[in-house]
């Protein structure tokens, strides 16, 4: 058994703040230390705004729960500091197969484009990923950064004021009060802070249970997602078999609605199932079993006054797709930048208004995306499962049949189509993937990557072009990154920022997120674009 699940990996300790007269105020208080929230600490942390976690429990997940990170979230995290260290221990795959009954009827590629620094997909148990994450933070706070992680703290009360919000939080050695300028609720999907607020969700509840079995076992399956239709193993239902680090084997099983929980979690009950799937000889150890269900809803807003939700606290999804975490981490890399601007007072508090619209957008598409696989994975009428079924028997001969086979479209980034910080595209015979709200592709430079160039501030990217080095408007600069043909050897930047164009002036936000592009350089529509993108406009 992994000894992860029970060391306390940020132990209760008494902090000063317990023993202050009045209760202390940070700019920005957290609540989870899940992998959102110290997703969003590290990079507040990294940008000098001090931050402060508070959280009931004091070790990381149990079981292997979100195994899979897409390559977006794996690009956020090395900024963070632990992308590489993360995709290092991960299993990476590209390549997922879909068999119905006994046959394989489909297959995708799903990194067919080359020139990126991170595979299309890892897999890596939770568990290891928020290890990590921790380690990243106590790295911070070896270099003096301003954050702190405190476990065994639990927020009982929360009050909304107009300038701060006020926290009661319990201890072991009882309770105190805390304030901040923002409070940002990364609690999870039952989220006490959104119940303390009387807010709710819209969305559907989904009546199916899966059960998962984290199998530790010597298997010469390849690293490829496996997606069950109708099985000969799990008749009527569906399965799915992901490979982890370690020989851990994760494998799900639909096992339908109307089930007695105790009786499937019974150890011989879950021996029947693997074996009848892996065969009967097959030597294996069970590290970790449950039984989910799962939601595809949302808050109606993801902010009200200085409360901010994000994560599984604003959205939730089923697990196909693998867009919980992954769409989590892109909510905390659209806020911190926000925060930090209005915090500096280089950004009026409405900014936060355009957290609400990009990532209620993305969640919307994300719960559009995962209800579809959903419906299409456990069928809820028999017209639907004759129409699914035929599809797959289609799709093992017929390639049009092959795009309506859904067994979990897998996380891709959103685009933030009509944002407000947009400025309208000007960029002629340039390709749509890097148009305004775009996240901007990766591209190999020389011996690096565009990414990593593009880091997390406000970037003024020229492709052969003349240009300002840098450009400051209203306490925001743009740093300039001056890219001609020759940085790139591949051609795959030009493929995928210049198209047709013979010249390009790109302003690229803090989250890697193209603001503005122009066919050349404008002092005055640059700065326009700068003022729009911090929401001055
Ligand atoms: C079976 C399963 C498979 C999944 N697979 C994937 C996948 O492959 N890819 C993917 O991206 N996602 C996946 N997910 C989703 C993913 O696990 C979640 O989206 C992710 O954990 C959300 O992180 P979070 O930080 O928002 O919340 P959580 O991880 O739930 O963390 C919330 C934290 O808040 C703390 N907390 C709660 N209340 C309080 C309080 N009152 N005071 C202090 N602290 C509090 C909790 O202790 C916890 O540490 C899966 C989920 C499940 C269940």
């Amino acid at each position: 058994m992994n000894k992860i699940f029970e060391t306390p990996l940020y132990p209760y300790e008494r902090s000063p703040d317990q023993d202050a007269l009045n209760a202390v105020r940070h700019p920005v208080v957290i609540i989870g230390a899940g992998p959102i929230g110290l997703g969003l600490a590290i990079d507040l942390a990294q940008q000098d705004v001090p931050v402060v976690v508070l959280d009931d429990n004091d070790k990381v997940s149990f079981g292997s729960r979100a195994v899979c990170y897409a390559k977006r979230p794996l690009e956020i995290l090395e900024r963070l500091g632990c992308g590489e260290r993360i995709a290092k221990k991960g299993v990476e795959w590209n390549i997922g197969k879909v068999f119905f009954d006994r046959r394989q009827v489909y297959d995708f590629n799903l990194l067919s484009e080359k020139g990126h620094r991170f595979p299309a997909f890892i897999n890596l148990q939770q568990y290891y990923f928020e290890e990590y994450l921790v380690d990243r933070v106590r790295e911070l706070q070896a270099e003096g950064k301003p954050i702190q992680l405190r476990g065994g703290n639990k927020v009982a009360a929360v009050g909304s004021h107009p300038t701060h919000v006020r926290l009661e939080v319990e201890t072991q050695e009882g309770p105190y009060e805390v304030e901040a300028d923002w409070l940002v609720a990364c609690d999870g999907a039952n989220s006490p802070t959104r119940r303390m607020a009387n807010l709710d969700f819209v969305g559907k509840i989904f009546e199916d249970n899966f059960l998962i079995a984290d199998v530790i076992m010597e298997a010469d399956f390849p690293t490829e997602r496996w997606f069950w239709f109708d099985p000969p193993f799990n008749r009527g239902q569906s399965a799915l078999l992901h490979k982890q680090p370690d020989n851990v084997w994760r494998i799900d099983f639909q096992i339908g609605w109307d089930i007695d929980r105790d009786e499937e979690l019974k150890p011989e009950n879950i021996d029947k199932r693997l074996r009848a799937m892996l065969g009967p000889e097959i030597d294996y150890e069970l590290e970790w079993s449950s039984i989910y269900t799962f939601q595809c809803r949302r808050m109606e807003q993801f902010h009200q006054g200085r409360v901010i939700f994000a994560g599984d606290a604003a959205h939730q999804v089923s697990p196909f797709g693998a867009r919980g975490a992954n769409s989590g981490l892109q909510d905390t890399d659209n806020l911190a930048w926000k925060l930090k601007l209005i915090l500096d007072g280089r950004a009026p508090e409405s900014l936060l208004d355009s957290y609400d619209v990009e990532r209620i957008h993305g969640a919307d598409e994300n719960i559009l995306n995962s209800t579809r696989s959903t419906d299409f994975i456990t069928p809820k009428s028999e017209i639907s499962r004759i129409f699914r079924d035929a599809v797959l028997d289609l799709s093992e001969d017929y390639s049009f049949a092959r795009p309506l086979v859904n067994s979990g479209r897998l996380s891709v980034p959103c685009t933030y189509d009509g944002s407000p910080l947009n400025t309208p595209d000007a960029l002629d015979g340039a390709p749509a993937r890097t148009r305004p709200g775009s996240p901007c592709p990766d591209a190999p430079l020389g011996d690096g990557f565009l990414l990593d160039r593009l880091g997390g501030a406000f970037t003024l990217l020229t492709f052969d072009t003349d240009a300002e080095d840098d450009i400051e408007e209203d306490g925001v600069t743009a740093t300039r990154l001056a890219l001609t043909t020759a940085d790139d050897p591949t051609g795959a930047l030009a493929a995928r920022y210049l198209g047709d164009a013979k010249a390009a002036v790109y302003l690229i936000r803090p989250d890697q997120h193209v603001a503005a592009r122009f066919p050349e350089y404008n002092e005055a529509q640059i700065r326009f674009a700068i003022r729009r993108a911090t929401g001055k406009e």
